[in-house]
């Protein structure tokens, strides 16, 4: 059944979590964790594997009221981020025709109910209708953190509409749908990547959005310098590959040029030089005290730009992988295990909430790429259909017509009706419409 929740039946509330018994017997420790409070037993302990770990904790939010208040959530971050009020926001606009909601009273950023969004991670579908073939898309909605399971970390959803804004990108505008269309895209292109890593000391003041901000400004100042005409992709990751409890901000920057084209990809050690140059002032400049370049005659520490190329497929997809990876649950994991990982959290769940890790230089600037699903766009890109947003479904009831055979699966997370008509406008041969069910 389609769109049995109209936009009429859903209001906005917020869940207040009522334990069973009317009491709340646990607290938050510093990093996060539900801890029974002092005094109170909560049973013996579990062993992994055992069949209750599945069942609802006391501080889980009431799953019958998931879908409403994931809607209430992307309202919530639209006004975090200042993302487009009214365009590409297909999903809040027939909600907000319903009750807007009003700014001065929207409840202040509540770190632990941050953390539990990704519990409503695709409990809610979006559904659009194929203006030309009239099949009905079915796009899950995600939560669009990078501690979901689903969504961040390695071949998330995250990363995966990361990768994909690049190839685009590199397919002048046009996606890549699967492996062998990537390589081809990839084929023609020489790519070159400077890792620019900042000082250990004095890292700490720069835990802020703001500090943040400002290490990514700084090279692309440094870049631009260097390389004003070149189509650049960076990403900045704030912690290292060794260490995934620590502050160690880098910004990884891939130059792509296409092959053909005059492009020296290696580069001398003198221009190198030159370039650690320009960024060690960029980042005196911003506040890091006692860095120098190789070429300057100062006293302090050596700043660490490193740089290497790609020429070949496998190379390149490689790079533009590991450069568009979000931060994952392992990180989120790690933070709460470590005794100062708050800072940690607060930063990357709190602060840079919303921020844009991937951005393009160059000539390929302008492109605002936010982690953000934009639904319509997204389904229309890998149809090559324009749709219209009809509502959104329960997960449950998809879950209902795929498995009675009238939905089937069509991408990694899309899910289609097919309509009588072919992209042509022309009536399909046979219209999947008047199977019968259940045979
Ligand atoms: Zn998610």
């Amino acid at each position: 059944m389609l769109n049995q929740l109209s936009p009429e039946n859903i209001y906005f509330d917020r869940l207040i979590t009522t334990p069973p018994d009317g009491e709340f017997h646990y607290q938050l420790d510093q990093n996060l964790r539900y801890v029974p409070e002092p005094g109170y037993y909560d049973g013996p302990p579990v062993l992994p594997g055992s069949q209750c770990l599945n069942d609802p904790e006391p501080w889980d939010l009431d799953p019958a009221n998931l879908q409403q208040n994931l809607f209430y959530k992307y309202i919530d971050d639209i006004n975090d981020i200042g993302l487009d009020y009214d365009v590409g926001s297909p999903y809040v606009q027939p909600l907000a025709q319903v009750r807007i909601p009003d700014p001065s009273a929207m409840p202040k950023f509540n770190l632990s109910s941050e953390l539990s969004i990704i519990k409503r991670c695709r409990t809610a579908v979006a559904s659009l209708y194929g203006m030309k073939t009239g099949s009905i898309y079915y796009a899950p909605m995600k939560c669009e953190r990078f501690w979901c399971p689903e969504c961040g970390g390695k071949h998330g959803f995250i990363h995966e509409r990361r990768k994909n804004s690049a190839y685009t990108k590199m397919n002048h505008g046009c996606l890549p749908k699967n492996r062998a269309e990537r390589r081809e895209v990839v084929q023609g292109f020489l790519v070159g990547q400077y890792v620019f890593t900042t000082p250990e000391v004095g890292r700490e003041k720069f835990m802020t959005r703001e500090g943040v901000s400002k290490i990514y400004d700084a090279v692309k100042r440094t870049v631009k310098a260097f390389e004003p005409h070149t189509d650049i992709l960076s990403g900045l990751h704030p912690c290292g590959d060794k260490h995934p409890d620590k502050f160690h901000p880098q910004v990884h920057v891939l130059t792509f040029s296409r092959k053909g084209e005059h492009h020296r990809l290696r580069i001398t050690p003198e221009r190198l030089a030159a370039i650690k140059d320009v960024y060690a002032q960029e980042l005196r400049d911003i506040g890091f005290d006692g860095v120098r370049g190789p070429g300057e005659s100062i006293k302090g520490k050596l700043v660490d730009v490193h740089y290497s190329f790609a020429a070949k497929a496998n190379q390149v997809l490689h790079l533009v992988n590991y450069v568009t990876r979000p931060l994952g649950a392992e990180h989120l994991k790690a933070w709460q295990e470590s005794d100062n990982g708050r800072d940690m959290i607060d930063l990357c769940v709190r602060d840079l909430k919303g921020f844009r890790f991937i951005r393009y230089w160059g000539k390929w600037a302008g492109c605002k790429y936010a982690d953000k699903q934009n639904v319509i766009e997204e389904v229309q890109s890998f149809i090559n259909e324009p749709v219209k947003f009809l509502g959104h479904i329960h997960m449950a009831d998809l879950q209902v017509l795929i498995r009675a055979g009238d939905v089937a699966k069509i991408g990694r997370d899309l899910y289609a009706r097919p309509g009588p008509f072919s992209k042509n406008c022309l009536p399909q041969k046979r219209d999947p419409a008047k199977r019968t069910r259940g045979k």
